[in-house]
């Protein structure tokens, strides 16, 4: 793939605050018609990323290009191509959602009263288009700041934690229409959250950030790969089960949790034969069942400490 097909290339990408890294080294890049999800906690630094693609916040080392052109170089020129919501959708308390979305329209210049009708549509809100933002829910608003991201129908859309605040019909609703809108328009967007579950339904691609630092990068598809299947078994014994496992069967690749439970993660076809040894040396077997490890998991043990999401 040439440079030129990443709509989103971020080199070496850095910002300190002080001594501290809020964003280091980071090399991203996002070919075109593709999502990326970037996932981390709360602090891991992804507002500080998106700051920075929209030149809010000036990196301390590295630089971004967007549509093959650095944004350092180039201020402002490519933005007329990007929609994003970042943070709290900055609106007038005493206008209503339409007239908010025409004044932006304007600021811009692409005022065109269809493109705004179908965001609102879009995103559930044209019934309420003419009520007073400040009598807005939470979730209205922030409905309210996808329809600004999108209403001049954007190449690239930049949006964090677009779903904070809505309700399980508003993530649906918005999650499909952002599957759409990538598959049949090309449109690539870039997209943050802390909730694993999100952005494992969304993204193409997810980058897991933590303290700044990039410490997974991987497609979906290989993700859901590595998520390993294997059998438990809830034995009286787990010492004596695995020297049946081990001698009598060969199987090395186990774990062992506790005193009672043990994982095998080769071998699944036999389980029932494994089950007849184990009763037949006196191991009582409280359970067996296939497993998955889930995405969860793998990333509570990628960064450490509590889950995420
Ligand atoms: P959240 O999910 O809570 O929004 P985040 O992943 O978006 O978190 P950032 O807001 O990018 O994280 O913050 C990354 C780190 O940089 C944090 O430690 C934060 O305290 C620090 N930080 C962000 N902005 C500033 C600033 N203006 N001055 C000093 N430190 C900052």
């Amino acid at each position: 793939m040439q440079d030129t097909d990443y709509v989103i290339e971020m080199r070496k990408l850095t910002k300190k605050y002080k001594e501290r890294f809020a964003v280091k080294e980071l090399d991203i890049k996002v070919p075109r018609g593709k999502i990326y999800g970037l996932l981390g906690r709360n602090g891991a630094g992804k507002t500080t990323i998106m700051r920075m693609m929209l030149n809010l916040a000036v990196p301390t080392e590295g630089e971004i290009l967007l549509f093959g052109e650095s944004i350092h170089k180039n201020k402002y020129k490519m933005y007329h191509k990007v929609g994003s919501l970042i943070e709290a959708p900055g609106f007038y308390g005493n206008l209503t959602g339409e007239q908010n979305l025409k004044i932006l329209a304007k600021l811009r210049g692409t005022h065109k009263k269809e493109s705004m009708k179908d965001a609102l549509e879009i995103v559930g809100l044209e019934k309420e288009s003419n009520k007073i933002f400040a009598d807005y829910s939470l979730g209205m608003k922030q409905r309210l700041g996808i329809a600004a991201a999108i209403m001049h129908e954007p190449k690239l859309l930049i949006l964090d934690e677009p779903i904070n605040g809505l309700d399980p019909v508003g993530i649906v609703l918005i999650r499909n229409y952002l599957e759409r809108l990538c598959h049949e328009t090309g449109t690539t967007i870039f997209i943050s959250s802390h909730i694993i579950s999100e952005i494992e339904q969304i993204a193409d691609v997810i980058g897991i950030l933590h303290d700044g630092e990039m410490v997974e990068e991987a497609t979906m598809e290989t993700l859901h790969k590595r998520n390993r299947q294997y059998v438990e078994f809830v034995v009286s014994d787990s010492y004596k089960a695995c020297l049946i496992l081990e001698e009598i069967f060969h199987i090395k690749d186990y774990c062992v949790n506790g005193q009672n439970s043990i994982q095998l993660f080769q071998s699944f076809e036999i389980r029932a034969d494994i089950n007849q040894v184990f009763v037949e040396n006196e191991i009582k077997v409280f359970s067996i069942h296939l497993s998955e490890q889930k995405l969860e998991d793998y990333f509570k043990d990628l960064i450490g400490g509590e889950k995420i999401g």
